[in-house]
């Protein structure tokens, strides 16, 4: 039987008046506690069982898709990267023995590349072994908390909520909260979490985000937390929405300056994109034949690109330039936008030998 006083982090959330009081039924089971059976049984009937990160207790396997789902949709992933980059790179200890440059190049189309240079620092600093805990792996870099407890439960079975983007959402509804921070969260996280079945718990609210409380159709009919949902009756004011802000074109010229049959590139030492290959920017106009405009969407702004055949650079302009053959060109890493100038390039007829060059 549950006692009179709430636990002490029950107190905590009580106080805040977030959440409500935990009602016991007939046979003593608290609400959470019969929410959490519903969770399972909708879990172990709904679940995506076939992503192939949960056929696996492989610890890098397991990583590498909480790595690549931080800031792309599952589909893309299933379609275009996961099975790819396993390939290349069918362990961490592998990639602990490639350099940067071929890890950025298996993560070529994926973007967020700073995920790949913390996924390579990652390995060469555990020597290729993931340790277990979740207080361990949030010393790696890129690895968050919710990440880094992602790994821990779901390939060592550790027993701590995890709080991503869909967990996120469904408690703010849940608990019918417009605003909260993130200590509040991870509060009503641990509140609502099943330190029993914490794998089909971590699961199962990932996948309830992904299919029935969705951002803009919720389907709480079929929803499994219904009975117990605050916000259920008008899901859509939870959270408050976040102001959309517009997002700025920034305009530069993409210079494509040929020498023997060979094209110039930079090597990127800024945090945005560094160690991909590029062809060299300038931000004013720039004497040259244009060849085409490429856009290219970042989460912060969109870069609209001229694309110019030019003979010089501009005067002062800094940066070691490497001159690279066609063959050459297609090992090595670049983003979005410069595959995209290289395309153009290719194709204008203007560079012997670079028809072939085509974006993968
Ligand atoms: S009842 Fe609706 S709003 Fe509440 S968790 Fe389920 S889908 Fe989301």
């Amino acid at each position: 039987m549950r006692s009179e006083e709430p636990k002490e982090k029950e107190k905590v959330l009580l106080d805040e008046g977030s959440v409500g009081a935990i009602s016991n039924d007939k046979e003593g089971r608290s609400s959470v506690q019969t929410t959490n059976d519903k969770l399972f049984s909708w879990y172990v009937k709904h679940g995506r069982h076939e992503l192939p990160w949960r056929k696996t207790k492989d610890p890098y396997k397991i990583y590498l898709s909480e790595i690549m789902l931080q800031q792309t949709r599952v589909a893309t992933v299933l379609e275009r990267f996961y099975f790819p980059f396993l390939e290349r790179f069918p362990t961490l200890k592998s990639v602990t023995e490639a350099s940067q440059e071929e890890v950025l190049k298996a993560w070529e189309g994926l973007g967020y590349y700073s995920r790949a240079r913390n996924l390579h620092k990652t390995a060469k600093l555990c020597g290729g072994v993931l340790p277990r805990s979740s207080e361990e792996l949030l010393r790696l870099p890129g690895i968050g908390k919710s990440t880094a407890r992602a790994i821990a439960c779901f390939a060592f079975g550790e027993a701590k909520p995890i709080l991503d983007a869909n967990v996120k959402r469904i408690l703010y509804r849940y608990y019918r909260r417009r605003k909260a921070t993130e200590k509040e969260l991870w509060k009503m996280a641990e509140r609502l979490f099943d330190p029993e079945r914490p794998y089909e718990w971590n699961q199962g609210m990932m996948d309830l985000g992904a299919t029935l409380c969705l951002p803009v159709a919720p389907r709480c009919r079929e929803c499994p937390l219904a009975a117990g949902c605050r916000g259920k009756e008008t899901p859509l004011r939870y959270p408050a929405s976040r102001e959309r802000r517009t997002r700025p074109v920034r305009k530069e010229s993409i210079l494509v300056l040929e020498s023997g049959g060979r094209l110039a590139l930079q090597r990127s030492r800024k945090r945005f994109h560094g160690g991909l290959w590029h062809f060299p920017r300038c931000e004013e106009e720039w004497p040259g034949e244009e060849l085409g405009v490429i856009r290219q969407v970042y989460s912060h702004f969109t870069l609209e690109g001229r694309v110019l055949k030019v003979d010089s650079l501009p005067e002062g302009f800094t940066g070691v330039l490497r001159f690279f053959g066609p063959k050459e060109i297609e090992k090595l890493p670049m983003g979005g936008a410069d595959r995209k100038a290289l395309e153009l390039a290719a194709g204008s007829g203007g560079f012997k030998n670079w028809e072939r060059v085509i974006r993968n």
